[in-house]
């Protein structure tokens, strides 16, 4: 069916553009919201719009929070001496879940990606350095993804770390290679941030 009607055409292009969703689905959600009470479409948009105003980036860690700084970087019980580097907010959720680690966290938002023309330049990186300048932390374990790309930004960063005499260390080997931290189960997750190597 090709829907001719043009803001039930424009919503299905909407939903079309989200990760996930092909044509078929963008017009099963349009037509599913048509005959959903108004109130029901109403509440989604608000939450998106809400969702997009109330969350910003924790100006210590450059995670998602709605208050900054950020859970993490506020709690006392966290180990400061400790940076854990992942490239995505939603690895930060992944790690949680193990409640192995006791650091504290920095988010690079993607990584080194020639390809995609992703540069050092694009990501949060002169936010870590400035972290690790007043001698408080000891540690960065890069937990960046173990595919291509990940690797490249963990080598890196392991360069412009390792002349500030603070120990680098990568995440063990035994994720699946390509695969998102996000995705991998918090026991192959837990075993990876503790066999992690120095660099
Ligand atoms: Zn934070």
């Amino acid at each position: 069916m090709q829907p001719t009607v043009e803001p039930v055409a424009r919503l299905i292009e909407e939903f079309a553009r989200l990760p996930g969703i092909g044509p078929k689905t963008a017009q099963r959600l349009t037509f599913y919201l048509l005959r959903m009470p108004a109130e029901h479409s109403r509440g989604l948009a608000e939450a998106i719009l809400h969702m997009k105003d109330a969350v910003r980036l924790c100006s210590v860690c450059a995670n998602i929070t709605d208050r900054d700084p950020c859970p993490i970087c506020r709690s006392e019980t966290r180990d400061r001496s400790v940076i854990c580097v992942v490239e995505e907010p939603l690895d930060i959720l992944a790690l949680e879940r193990t409640r192995e680690f006791k650091g504290v966290y920095h988010v690079l938002h993607g990584a080194i990606s020639p390809l995609e023309n992703i540069g050092p330049e694009h990501l949060k990186i002169h936010e870590l350095l400035r972290r690790l300048q007043d001698g408080t932390v000891k540690e960065v374990i890069l937990a960046t993804n173990p595919n291509m790309e990940g690797e490249a930004t963990a080598m890196y960063l392991a360069q412009l770390i390792r002349p500030l005499g603070i120990q680098t260390s990568r995440i063990a080997r035994g994720l699946p290679v390509g695969g998102d931290l996000e995705y991998a189960d918090e026991v192959t997750l837990a075993r990876a941030l503790e066999g992690r190597r120095a660099l």
